[in-house]
C-alpha cells in the first residue's frame, strides 16, 4: 500500500461516506501546483472548485492570514473589527451601487441569508420561490430546497420553502412561473455544477424585467462565477444587469472559508436587528484573506489575464481534434469541456495520471477552473497533453462497453 492508499483506508474508517473515497490525497501546494502524499506533482486546473483563486501559498494570502491570526483571529459578532468593514466597503465599491453586506462562512450560508432576507423584505403575502432546473444553490435544507437537481434534493424533502423550477434560460417559462405571489427568483448566471452551462444572452435582463413587473426579488447566485472567475469582478457585470441580492463565496476567500450576501437598495436594510447572525461570519482571518484576494486581483491586473488566458484555453481545447471532444464553453478561466460520451470520470483519472487535476462535474462534462494566476505556459502544457489524455480515456470507455 502506498501513502495514498493508507490515508484512504483511514479516511474510509472515520469519515462519513457522503463523498465516496477521493482518488487523490493532497499534502501541499505551491503556486499552481499541488503535491500528493506520495510526492506526485499535479498542475491544479480545478483550484478546489474555483476557490484557490491565487493558487497555493500565495505570499499575499499567507501574509494576510498569518498577520491577522497573530493580531486577532476571532471576535464573534458581539464585537466589530476593521477587516470585516474594509471587506464590505471593498465589495460595495466593486459593485458600484448602494448596498449592504452580510458575511457568512460558505456559499450555502450566503444563500440561506438571501432566503431569509427576501422573505423578510416580501412580507407574508408572497408564498413561493422560483429557481432553475439543474441549478445548484447549496446543501442545507433551505439552499437545497432551491437546488434543481432531483438526485441530491429529493431524498431530503419535504422542505419548508415551496420552490417552483423553470428551465435555465427559458424566459417564457419564467414569465409564467413568476407572479405577484412569488417571493424571489434564484438564478446562477452560468450553471456551474450542471457543467458550466451559460444561459442565452439577455437572460439576466429578462429575469430583471420579470422581477420588476411582479415585485419578486432577483437573487443572483455568483458563488462560483464571482470574484474574477469570468474575467469580470462579477459575471453579471458583462450584461449590465443588477440583481436585488447577490451571493458570493468560493473564490472570495482564496481558500479560507467565507461567504457574502449582498443586498442592493432596500434589500440592504431588510434585516432588522436580531434577524440573522453567525458566530464565525465576518471572521477577521477570512475577511483578511478575502481582502488579500481582491487587492491581488487588482494589483496584478488579473481580470485582464483571466480573459486573455481563458480565451487561449478555450481556443487550444477547441483546436484539439478527437472524437471524444464535443465542444468547450464558459467564460474566462471557467470552462466546461463537453464530451461526446459519458467518459468524464475516465478523463479525470487519466488527466491525474498525466499530472493534471481536472473535475468530472457531470458524466459527460469536464470542468476546468484553474487558479486565476495560471500562466500561458501552464495552459499550453495541459492542452498539449490533452490529446493523449482523451485517447486513453476513450480506450477506458471502450473497455467499459465490452464489459
Ligand atoms: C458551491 C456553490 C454553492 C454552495 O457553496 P458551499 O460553499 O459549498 O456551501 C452554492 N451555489 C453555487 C452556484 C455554487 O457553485
Amino acid at each position: 500500500m502506498n501513502a495514498t492508499e493508507r490515508l484512504q483506508k483511514r479516511f474510509d474508517a472515520v469519515l462519513m461516506p457522503n463523498y465516496g473515497t477521493p482518488p487523490v490525497a493532497l499534502a501541499r501546494g505551491e503556486g499552481r501546483h499541488v503535491f500528493d502524499v506520495d510526492g506526485r506533482r499535479y498542475l491544479d486546473l480545478i483550484a478546489g472548485i474555483a476557490v484557490s483563486s491565487l493558487g497555493h501559498g500565495h505570499p499575499a494570502l499567507v501574509k494576510a492570514v498569518a498577520e491577522q491570526t497573530a493580531a486577532l483571529a476571532h471576535t464573534s459578532n458581539l464585537f466589530l473589527h476593521e477587516r470585516e468593514v474594509e471587506l464590505a466597503e471593498k465589495l460595495v465599491d466593486l459593485l458600484g451601487a448602494p448596498a449592504r453586506v452580510f458575511l457568512a462562512n460558505s456559499g450555502t450560508e450566503a444563500n440561506e441569508a438571501a432566503l431569509k432576507l427576501v422573505r423578510r423584505a416580501a412580507g407574508a403575502e408572497r408564498t413561493y420561490y422560483v429557481s432553475t432546473v439543474a441549478g445548484f444553490h447549496g446543501r442545507t435544507s433551505g439552499a437545497l430546497a432551491l437546488t434543481g437537481k432531483p438526485a441530491i434534493r429529493e431524498p431530503f424533502g419535504p422542505f419548508g420553502a415551496e420552490v417552483r423550477f423553470v428551465p435555465h434560460g427559458d424566459v417564457a417559462a419564467l414569465r409564467q412561473a413568476v407572479t405577484e405571489e412569488c417571493v424571489a427568483v434564484f438564478v446562477e448566471p452560468v450553471q456551474g455544477e450542471a457543467g458550466v452551462v451559460p444561459a442565452a444572452e439577455g437572460y439576466l435582463a429578462a429575469v430583471r424585467a420579470v422581477c420588476d413587473d411582479t415585485g419578486a426579488a432577483f437573487v443572483l447566485d455568483e458563488i462560483q462565477s464571482g470574484v474574477g472567475r469570468t474575467g469580470r469582478w462579477f459575471a453579471h457585470q458583462a450584461e449590465g444587469v443588477r440583481p436585488d441580492v447577490l451571493t458570493l463565496a468560493k473564490g472570495l476567500g482564496g481558500g479560507l472559508p467565507i461567504g457574502a450576501c449582498v443586498g442592493f437598495g432596500r434589500y440592504g436594510t431588510a434585516f432588522a436587528k436580531g434577524d440573522h447572525g453567525s458566530t464565525f461570519g465576518g471572521n477577521p482571518v477570512a475577511a483578511a484573506a478575502a481582502l488579500a484576494v481582491i487587492t491581488t486581483i487588482e494589483s496584478d491586473n488579473l481580470l485582464d489575464s483571466v480573459t486573455e488566458l481563458g480565451d487561449l484555453l478555450a481556443a487550444e481545447i477547441g483546436a484539439v481534434d478527437h472524437p471524444l471532444l464535443a465542444g468547450v464553453r464558459g467564460a474566462g478561466l471557467w470552462r466546461g469541456v463537453q464530451l461526446a460520451t459519458p467518459a468524464a470520470a475516465h478523463v479525470q483519472t487519466r488527466a491525474a495520471e498525466a499530472g493534471f487535476l481536472v473535475n468530472a462535474v457531470t458524466p459527460d462534462v469536464v470542468r476546468l477552473a484553474p487558479p486565476l494566476t495560471v500562466t500561458r505556459e501552464e495552459i499550453l502544457e495541459f492542452t498539449g497533453a490533452l490529446p493523449g489524455i482523451l485517447a486513453a480515456a476513450a480506450r477506458d470507455a471502450e473497455e467499459d462497453q465490452r464489459r
